[in-house]
């Protein structure tokens, strides 16, 4: 039987509406939903060759077990269970909750079932082993709203919509298609901006998609902490920022006006290369133009002090006049009873605490229950109590993703238990001792909490599975409960959890992740309130009566911030003293042997390591390059096309690179998500990219450090961005060789 059916995306934020086409419980096509009132019939290339990855032969559809030679059985999903099982229960034995712990990937958060389960499973746990692709991507945004808000959830978006000045730092949304944000068609959303009169500036250290369509300030890899205390600094210094207004407002105003006392432009522009006039420009087009708002995202992320950058975003948007103000950077709301109670009442009870917990290698913070990803390795070779031994590792592929993967790639082959939940058999769970076949996307129904707060346009949808789980595939949230049985005995808050899994189902309401969701439907904006609002949404209907899905306000509301504030005197707090030690870290180092600054940038047919399997997405032969800029190739003497050694103080890796003026001079840009070296199961990628060095790209975060000492203090974050390195021809390098070897045995004969 042939069937069209409604459903969207959950690649990326803007979770896209989508039409599958479904014939005999099989995906045959996916294409862009005409009626979603928001993408409009917009889907990109890798929502578009989702069908191959469903249908992938490379995809893992039964339980696998490893052997000792390395490959892989097929065995039942009792067995596996059941093994799993005693294995687990003996590690919990011998050394406790606290040894065992999970990492989950990107793609879980577009789960709802996947991360709440994995949440409250680890956190009744008690251990403090939970990681998540977070600390590689996003924990600063959350630690930045802690400090000023005391809300980690609290999140400033663009109002994309009104907006009339928009200022973008270190993000590309038409090839991310915006992060942290939820806005389908965010091409035409920017475009819009400009079409009304209004202006779209974009700093960043490379000519992105998204700057040759509009404004581009190149400015230096991670000064943008100093540009925005510039930013600031003339604000103040101008006499721009309405202090009566701050002054109620805020706390530790007069603090901060003497610390960007300090950062004129003028001086700022030795490190960012942005011209002082051009600083003074920008100040002044914030405050005085009515609808401004500043956006940040990965580059101002994953640079050294990340969370005060972050941070600096929110206050440069409240200086301006600019925060939770229409056409400003505005906050999504749940329209929950009572929200901000809830969030202060989880901050100070539960693991989602900031820093609730602290990681045992380098005494880290933990950000909403997660620990920094880039410790995971250390935390399995270490010895101690809470040694990391058993390490479920779901919807990711760490080993390519966090810093220094051949560290964490050699620590796994350690652990006394390793079991991953995935689609693919990729570079991580080649370590696994059990693969398990979870569902893709299309497989299970959902509606998507964590992005309600993050439409620009206020929206809803919900969907149900298209098709049934291919093969054997299993959502993760019942493989946890299945975990959950199984240390219900040795751990008393996992036996109530199992007792009440089992008394629920019992009656006949057992608990799953739509339950959940439709309690959060119910009472969230628009929600029927259980009767009290006529005609008000429940997950039911929005499956039914809005299959594409349904606005529930024109725009994003001003005024929320008396919501979000934690703080009793409901003041947005300037003065942590954690953020204000930040400063004596934003000068950039430097490192004379290693001159240039490497970047990260995404591929408009990649999201990070896991795509690389699907033939459309590879189409055209995909090559794995470093983007580099003519003049300092050829100080270098490299030619285009070359093949490069790509050096920093903690490892090199060998790759072609890329000659272009569309980056800054200095500067060095190479995607992630590659590296992919033949362990895994999948054969497109392992083939991809190739050059006469071998195939399947190279892995940038060997330059990266994972020394604790080197992450982002109050964060944990990697330091990605403006990352030291040097970059060298191979064939030079092999003449030096050589003649260095000349040299030697001349010597030695005379
Ligand atoms: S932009 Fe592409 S990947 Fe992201 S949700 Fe839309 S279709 Fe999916």
């Amino acid at each position: 039987m042939h069937e069209d059916k409604p459903t969207y995306c959950r690649i990326c934020e803007p979770l896209c509406g989508m039409i599958a086409t479904v014939e005999d419980n099989k995906l045959i096509a996916l294409r862009p939903d005409k009626e979603h009132p928001l993408s409009k019939g917009f889907a990109c290339p890798k929502g578009i060759a989702f069908t191959e990855i469903v249908n992938d032969p490379d995809r893992v559809r039964h339980p696998l077990r490893r052997r000792p030679d390395g490959g892989f059985d097929q065995i039942s999903w009792d067995t596996a269970l059941g093994e799993i099982g005693e294995r687990l229960t003996d590690v919990q034995r011998r050394h406790g909750s606290k040894s065992i712990g999970w990492y989950f990937g990107n793609p879980a958060t577009f789960s709802t079932g996947h991360t709440l389960w994995t949440g409250v499973f680890m956190s009744l746990l008690g251990t403090q082993h939970v990681y998540s692709a977070g600390s590689q991507d996003v924990n600063n945004r959350f630690v930045a709203s802690h400090f000023l808000y005391g809300n980690p959830v609290a999140a400033p978006i663009p109002d994309i919509n009104r907006v009339d000045h928009l200022l973008v730092i270190g993000a590309n949304p038409i090839v991310s298609h915006g992060s942290v944000m939820s806005s389908p068609r965010i091409r035409d959303g920017l475009r819009a901006i400009t079409k009304r009169g209004g202006t779209v500036t974009v700093l960043d250290p490379r000519h992105t998609e998204t700057a040759r369509e509009f404004d581009w300030l190149p400015i230096t890899p991670d000064t943008d902490a100093l540009f925005l205390l510039s930013l600031l600094h003339v604000m103040f210094d101008d006499g721009l920022a309405d202090e009566t207004f701050l002054r109620k407002r805020t706390r530790g105003l007069d603090e901060w006006k003497s610390i960007v006392a300090q950062y004129p432009p003028e001086e700022t522009a030795a490190h960012t290369d942005i011209p002082a006039e051009r600083v003074r420009e920008i100040a002044h087009a914030l405050v005085t133009t009515e609808r401004a708002a500043v956006y940040g995202r990965i580059g101002t992320s994953l640079g050294r002090t990340g969370t005060l950058t972050t941070a600096l975003l929110d206050m440069v948007n409240l200086v301006a006049g600019n925060l939770d103000v229409v056409g400003g950077s505005m906050f999504g709301d749940l329209g929950i009873p009572g929200q901000r109670l809830g969030v202060a009442a989880l901050q100070r009870i539960s693991s989602f605490a900031y820093a609730g917990r602290r990681s045992r290698v380098g005494d880290l913070p933990q950000v909403l229950g997660t620990a920094p990803a880039s410790v995971m390795a250390k935390e399995i070779t270490t010895g101690g109590a809470g040694q990391l031994r058993a390490l479920f590792v779901s919807a990711g592929n760490p080993v390519l993703s966090v810093p220094n993967g051949d560290e964490l790639r050699s620590a796994l082959d350690e652990l006394d238990l390793m079991v991953s939940l995935d689609i693919y058999r990729n570079e991580t769970n080649a370590h696994a001792d059990y693969i398990l076949p979870a569902t893709t996307m299309y497989e299970r129904s959902d509606f998507l909490l964590p992005f309600q707060m993050l439409f620009t346009t206020p929206f809803k949808q919900a969907t149900e599975a298209v098709i049934p789980p291919q093969g054997e595939a299993r959502e993760e949230w019942t493989v946890i409960n299945e975990l959950i049985a199984v240390l219900a005995r040795r751990n008393p808050l996992i036996g109530l959890m199992h007792a009440g899994n089992v008394v629920s189902k019992r009656l006949g309401i057992p608990t799953t992740p739509r339950r959940v969701s439709d309690l959060v439907v119910r009472i969230g904006m628009g929600g029927n309130r259980f009767g009290l609002r006529r005609g008000g949404l429940t997950y039911r209907r929005l499956v039914e009566d809005h299959p594409h899905g349904v606005v529930v306000a024109d725009n994003l509301a001003p005024g929320q911030l008396s919501k979000i504030i934690t703080f009793r005197d409901r003041k947005i707090r300037l003065d942590a003293p954690e953020l204000l030690a930040e400063l004596d870290r934003i000068q950039p180092s430097v490192l004379p042997e290693f001159p240039l600054r490497l970047i990260g940038m995404r591929e408009i047919r990649s999201e990070n390591s896991w795509q690389h399997n699907a033939p459309l997405l590879l189409r055209g032969g995909r090559k794995h390059a470093a983007r580099m800029h003519p003049r300092d190739a050829a100080e270098r003497g490299i030619a285009e096309g070359e093949l490069v050694t790509v050096a920093s103080r903690h490892g090199r890796i060998s790759l072609p690179v890329m000659l272009t003026d569309d980056i800054k001079p200095g500067v060095v840009a190479i995607p992630h998500g590659w590296g992919h070296n033949g362990s895994g199961g999948w054969t497109q990628a392992n083939a991809a990219a190739g050059n006469e060095l071998g195939s399947g790209g190279a892995n940038v975060n060997a330059l990266i450090s994972s020394d604790p000492a080197d992450l982002e203090r109050l964060a944990g974050m990697a330091n990605m961005t403006g990352v030291p390195i040097e970059v060298t021809g191979i064939k030079q390098e092999r003449s030096a060789a050589d003649q260095e070897a000349g040299g030697v045995s001349t010597a030695s004969i005379m």
